[in-house]
């Protein structure tokens, strides 16, 4: 059959029709009123899509870069730092703050599991200047518990900053950023906001603003202050991606749409979206007899599943891309071969989702399982059907 290309990873994630034509037809100049407007009703709606009212910042960069740029403005060589980490992008933190001559402490998780809070409890100890840690940790598909994790630190005083990576938990998982005291939550345009990879963005607490006085690593580009000063004007402080701003423009719309005008109730619809297109994958998953690989804290924003015994996932992965087109996450580095991973966040349906599971089944059986065609597709139907209801209700 004829196979259409479709991303079912964890980053970048399927493009928002009406974002790929804003930007194909954008050729605005950024020092132009025009621009600024632009500018400014991005950041506007940024901190809506967010849920708060720090100043939030977009940049020209991956993700990576606003992590690396949360370490060197908020922290000082030798600063003792805590990363929580339980995956890949948890391991980048450690990395990211033993570059820039941090003091690291680490409390750890095995893979596909989360932190215990004692742990964390014990490690924090009041001359800890930053905490970092995931929100998702995309690699294994676990969630973390921010609301409890970032109550133990508000308990701990002000002298003590958290950052979360929010990459793939903005718009898959439910914060009040303000609340609960998160002081820089930072996400990247190829998630959930269903634009090409290329802007990464936070927001920032007061508080942190505050340690950037102090702090005394080297940074220049990924230099907030600056970037804050030029987004008060409408500006930013270099070159913008100008035709990302144009395609995030177009997907903050489409976010209000969902929200019936509010772009924060288009937040928790996104959110809804990716939980039950999550909850629609684990039955599926299930009723084929896989395990999860983080069974006790799924995240929304992917599913991670093992591959059964005796199949490397790597060969399921290859299967889903031949034969049908669908582009899934095999495990990264140790995890290689063991699993693979399925996406909800941003831009999936309900036939997005039930397609995915209806070509499980068929890459279950080209590796020579017994499978019943019909069975992750039908559990996932279930779901739907139950979730459906509800809502009428
Ligand atoms: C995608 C991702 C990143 C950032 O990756 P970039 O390739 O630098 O954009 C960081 N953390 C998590 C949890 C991610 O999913």
């Amino acid at each position: 059959m004829l196979r259409k290309n479709r991303l079912f990873t964890p980053g970048p994630t399927p493009i928002l029709p009406s974002a790929q034509t804003a930007m194909a037809s954008f050729a605005m100049h950024h020092r132009t009123a025009d621009f600024r407007a632009l500018y400014a009703r991005v950041l506007s709606d940024m901190k809506e899509f967010i849920g708060t009212k720090n100043d939030v910042l977009v940049l020209a960069s991956s993700g990576t870069g606003v992590m690396e740029g949360c370490v060197s403005n908020l922290t000082s060589p030798g600063d003792k730092v805590l990363v929580l980490s339980a995956g890949k992008f948890g391991e980048r933190w450690r990395d990211l703050a033993q570059a820039f001559g941090c003091v690291v402490e680490v409390v750890s998780a095995p893979y596909g599991e989360t932190f215990s809070l004692d742990a964390i409890r014990g490690k924090l100890t009041a001359d800890m200047r930053a905490i970092y840690m995931q929100a998702t940790e995309s690699s294994t598909g676990a969630r973390h518990d921010v609301e409890a994790i970032a109550r133990l630190v508000r308990k701990s005083g002000d002298d003590t900053l958290l950052v979360v990576d929010g990459i793939t938990g903005l718009g898959t998982t439910r914060f009040d950023v303000d609340g609960w005291g998160i002081d820089v939550i930072i996400g990247g345009s190829q998630k959930a906001l269903m634009i090409p990879p290329g802007l990464a963005y936070c927001a920032v607490s007061e508080r942190a603003w505050k340690r950037m006085e102090t702090a005394k690593s080297p940074r220049y580009y990924f230099d907030f202050r600056k970037e804050r000063k030029a987004a008060a004007k409408g500006e930013s402080a270099f070159t913008p991606a100008t035709s990302l701003f144009a395609a995030l423009a177009a997907a903050l719309d489409f976010i209000r749409q969902m929200g019936n005008g509010d772009v924060a109730a288009g937040r928790v619809a996104l959110i809804e979206n990716a939980e039950l297109a999550a909850e629609m994958t684990r039955a599926g998953a299930k009723a084929l007899g896989l395990e999860l690989f983080a069974p006790t804290c799924p995240a929304a924003a992917l599913t991670a599943i093992q591959a059964p015994d005796g199949v490397d996932s790597s060969a399921m992965v290859k299967q889903f891309r031949e034969v049908f087109g669908a582009v899934v996450a095999n495990g990264q580095a140790e995890m290689k071969g063991k699993l693979f991973r399925i996406a909800h966040l941003g831009y999936y349906d309900y036939l997005d989702t039930i397609g995915i599971l209806a070509a499980l089944e068929h890459v279950m059986a080209g590796a020579r399982r017994k499978v019943e065609y019909g069975a992750a597709v039908g559990a996932a139907q279930e779901v739907y059907a139950k979730t459906a209801m509800v809502a009428r209700k």
